[in-house]
């Protein structure tokens, strides 16, 4: 992932979006500790070369709202559950960080008490600086949503020069 010229590297702050997908790896639900291992390493790579990243994790690896309310299930339900499979990848993602010795931060779009701090452009921003990763859980904290638009918009408020995708799929932003 890190793109690195003899001038340092070729962003200086991207956002990536990494699907459910991805941290499933071979699997067909939940988490391949192979492939977390591997896409963490990615991430700190990237950030050794001094990247400012921040990650918008996607839950479909766990559910996906849309496909659970076509199984009879209440949609803004199935979407606050999917929104809530995006902070299980988080915590997933920050440990295997930190297991690779590089310092990240979860941030979640709406507030879960204790666990991890709600979102904040200023602190993501701090974090950013002081070459940390920031993890950005919850998508946009909205049903009838997906975290490619969580991405996005997450890109924009945080002045990021690049949008990643990490995905085997195109960007569905609804
Ligand atoms: N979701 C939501 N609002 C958001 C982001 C996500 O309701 O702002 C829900 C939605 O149900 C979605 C699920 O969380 O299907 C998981 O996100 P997504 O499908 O984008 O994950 P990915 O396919 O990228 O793994």
């Amino acid at each position: 992932m890190a793109k690195v010229s003899s001038k340092g590297p070729l962003y200086r702050r991207v956002l990536l979006k990494m699907s459910g997908e991805m941290l499933a790896g071979n699997q067909s639900f939940g988490i391949e500790p192979k492939a977390l291992r591997f896409l963490s390493g990615e991430i700190a790579a990237a950030c050794r070369e001094g990247v400012e990243i921040a990650v918008v994790p996607g839950g479909g690896n766990i559910l996906r709202g849309a496909q659970a309310s076509g199984k009879g299930m209440d949609r803004v339900t199935a979407d606050y559950i999917g929104m809530l499979a995006t902070l299980i990848n988080s915590l997933n993602l920050v440990d295997a960080l930190r297991q690779h010795g590089i310092d990240a931060e979860v941030m979640n779009a709406f507030s879960v008490g204790d666990m991890v701090d709600p979102y904040r452009v200023s602190r993501a921003e701090a974090y950013l600086r002081d070459n940390k990763v920031v993890i950005l859980s919850g998508g946009t904290g909205n049903p009838m949503l997906s975290t490619d638009t969580a991405a996005a918009l997450r890109a924009r408020e945080l002045s990021c020069e690049a949008v990643m995708k990490g995905t085997k799929v195109d960007g569905v932003c609804e």
